[in-house]
């Protein structure tokens, strides 16, 4: 049904509402509330707790606007039991008038302890002795965006639910009827109406608090559409065809032979995995997560080692140029039997058409940017995609990847007679974000998962120390001391909501800044404005110990690999995430000298920043630093962009209703067995877009 329709809605909100991804009835009923605000009843003030939402009703017995600084207007009122204060920063001349002494006032808002006791700050209000009847149920606040009124979006919400329960069209009962009895649960009928227009008598606190059973009926039908939908993307894919790669035994071994060191157990598990995955003639659906320095590459070029063998081709993608050209290096000295090609956003004109050709013809492992998937690149026989570091890419870069990626296989396999079977490459996804296995489960139902959970032998763990800014001279002393014994160090400048071009200035002034401090040694700058002709001398230079003290922008966060750096300076780390702080103190600790992390901050701290420095200071282990920093900052954050889109709940928290996402992880396997018609119902309803990017 049309948003038309409804009264109040007219051609031009229509069009904000679907711009808003509401664009019809149905939508609206699904729109569902963020909270409720109670104005079923008037609070005596005495009664009032602070930090809480009410409505109070009282006589103004004193208005005022304070001098000096920015003027407020404060308004004290009395109710007979008490008086308290409300504020208003913003305020016209007029209101003051009106809001004098002997005036009736209602207001809601958000009560706090000010320093005349409690307080109101901008509430809503309202005027006079005919005050308007006080609302019979508890009033649904929608998500809303610019130039959507919330009145709006209450009105538009209440038509909806009226057209429902009049039967004006259906929505059918998904959930198995036996499920919604066992657990006492309401209809989706039921659970609709309750949250849009809460009865009288609903349990408050549980609404509020997103428990009561109504919201549990919606959100276990959100997240079974999630598993369901995911699944439907995998088994999608595992019907594909793929090539069966078995390992060449000799091969395998004689890369092995050429590397300086043993694999890890855990890396030779997660290699076995990967080579029985790819034997396979269906797909290979596989992300590898490993810390920061767990050996993800050379995992990645042992699963190359299976194409390579069979004449094929493999490829490898990385979030940057500098990781990229370093993952070439790499790879050229594994396989220097084979020809290794590098393709990226840099190579241009006449070498980018050589390389194309090589693409298409002799090249065997191809390494480079998210430029390997553009149309014009035509692979001969590709059986094989890696990708590094995924969860650096954003989504959209990755669904337009996927469908210049099905393009290519077309012309790659539909010219060749007997690949006409539209065998599909295999795919191994790799991250360094580690993501506690919950969470795991849920954002990446549709892929298998191996955990290199082991670290190289003689990794000493880095040692990571707080400091002031204050005590700059003493972080010199440092750092001096590392390069007159031949270490190498990393100064990281992190000014994160400036654009690139601000990041590139501060860098660059700490660069001329740590000339001055260190006139005797070689200080690099690196960032993100650089031509990355000059980012690789520059790299190249590090790597070579000609320069000691590289600057950097957060550029250097992904993958670049220095085994003889061994200090990481981080300026106002409380700025930054900790998953982010991890990824960049990974880029010391890897060859085996003692490393140190200096997390320099500027105090005060908030109480947050100071949780999360606390957290870098006492643990290297990715995964409880991860878990932290769920805690801290929820789901969407640390999966990145993709995730957050097929992760995007509307209703649902992967932290808060973990027993639920159990439940509805069993409900999912038992539907998919007995009525597969209902989960596509089921999808339908929920995830109009998600669906698209769970493919991804
Ligand atoms: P990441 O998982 O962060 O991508 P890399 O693949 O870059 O890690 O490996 C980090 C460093 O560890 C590299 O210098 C690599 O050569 C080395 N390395 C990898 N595996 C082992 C191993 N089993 N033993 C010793 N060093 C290893
Ligand atoms: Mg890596």
């Amino acid at each position: 049904m049309e948003l038309i329709e409804l009264k109040g809605i007219g051609k031009t909100t229509a069009e904000k509402l679907h711009d808003f991804g509401l664009s019809d009835v149905m939508d609206l009923l699904f729109h569902l509330p963020l909270r409720y605000e109670d104005k079923t009843k008037i609070t005596p003030i005495d009664e009032l707790v602070g930090f809480s939402y009410v409505q109070v009703e009282g006589e103004i017995t004193k208005s005022y606007v304070t001098q000096g600084g920015r003027p407020i207007l404060v308004c004290e009122i009395d109710d007979g039991t008490q008086s308290m204060q409300l504020k208003f920063f913003n305020f016209y001349y007029s209101q003051k008038i009106k809001m004098k002494a002997g005036m009736q006032i209602r207001a809601y808002a958000e009560v706090k302890h000010g320093m005349h006791g409690m307080e109101m700050i901008h509430p809503e209000f309202s005027l006079g002795k005919n005050q308007p009847a006080l609302a019979e149920s508890l009033t649904p606040v929608y998500p809303k965006s610019e130039g959507i009124s919330q009145k709006l979006l209450q009105k538009a919400a209440a038509q909806a639910v009226e057209l429902l329960l009049n039967g004006a069209f259906e929505l059918a009962e998904l959930l198995p009827k036996e499920w919604l009895v066992e657990n006492n649960m309401p209809t989706l009928n039921e659970a609709l109406q309750f949250v849009h227009r809460p009865p009288s008598d609903a349990d408050v606190m549980a609404l509020i608090n997103h428990t009561h059973p109504a919201q549990q009926r919606l959100k276990i039908e959100e997240i079974l559409a999630h598993f369901l939908a995911m699944h439907q993307a995998r088994t999608a894919v595992q019907q594909l065809n793929a090539p069966k790669l078995l390992v060449d035994a000799e091969q395998n071994r004689q890369l092995l032979s050429r590397l300086p060191f043993k694999l890890t157990g855990a890396q030779a598990r997660v290699v076995g995995e990967i080579h029985q995955d790819v034997a396979l003639n269906h797909p290979m659906q596989r992300l590898v997560q490993g810390d920061v320095g767990s050996g993800k590459t050379v995992v990645a070029a042992l699963a190359m080692q299976a194409a390579l063998a069979h004449g094929k081709q493999a490829v490898m993608m990385a979030p940057t140029e500098i990781l990229a050209e370093q993952h070439l290096l790499t790879l050229k000295d594994y396989f220097p039997d084979h020809q290794v090609v590098f393709l990226s956003g840099k190579i241009k004109g006449k070498i980018r058409i050589e390389v194309l050709e090589q693409i298409a013809g002799s090249a065997d492992v191809v390494i480079g940017t998210h430029a390997l998937f553009q149309a014009d690149v035509i692979y001969r026989d590709l059986a094989l995609v890696i990708i590094d570091e995924q969860h650096r890419f954003g989504v959209h870069q990755r669904l337009m990847l996927k469908q210049k990626g099905q393009i290519n296989r077309k012309a790659v396999y539909g010219t060749s007679e007997e690949n006409t079977a539209d065998l599909v490459p295999h795919s191994l996804i790799m991250t360094a974000t580690p993501i506690p296995r919950t969470l795991a489960q849920i954002a990446y139902a549709n892929l298998d998962v191996s955990v290199i959970d082991e670290l190289p032998p003689n990794r000493k763990t880095i040692n990571t120390v707080l400091l002031d800014n204050k005590k700059m001279p003493q972080l010199a002393m440092r750092i001096r001391k590392a390069c007159d014994n031949g270490e190498q160090a990393y100064w990281v400048c992190t000014l994160i909501e400036e654009s690139e071009h601000m990041r590139a200035k501060a860098a660059q002034d700490t660069f001329e800044e740590l000339k001055n401090w260190f006139p005797d040694l070689e200080v690099g700058l690196i960032h993100g404005r650089l031509k990355s002709d000059d980012k690789q001398a520059v790299m190249d230079r590090f790597k070579a110990n000609e320069i000691q003290v590289l600057v950097a922008t957060t550029v250097i966060e992904v993958g670049v690999d220095v085994a003889n750096a061994s200090l990481m300076v981080i300026e106002n780390a409380e700025r930054l995430g900790l998953s982010q702080l991890h990824q960049l103190r990974g880029r010391v600790g890897r060859g085996n000298r003692q490393s140190h992390c200096v997390l320099m901050y500027q105090s005060p701290l908030s109480q947050n920043a100071q949780v999360r420095l606390q957290t870098m200071r006492e643990t290297n282990d990715g995964f409880k630093i991860a878990q932290q920093d769920l805690k801290l900052r929820g789901p969407g954050e640390i999966l990145g962009t993709r995730q957050k889109g097929s992760m995007e709940f509307r209703f649902s928290n992967p932290e808060q209703d973990a027993e639920l996402f159990k439940q509805a992880k069993n409900m999912a396997v038992d539907l998919m067995m007995e009525s597969p018609e209902v989960c596509e119902l089921i999808i339908q309803r929920w995830q109009r877009q998600a669906q698209e990017l769970a493919k991804v």
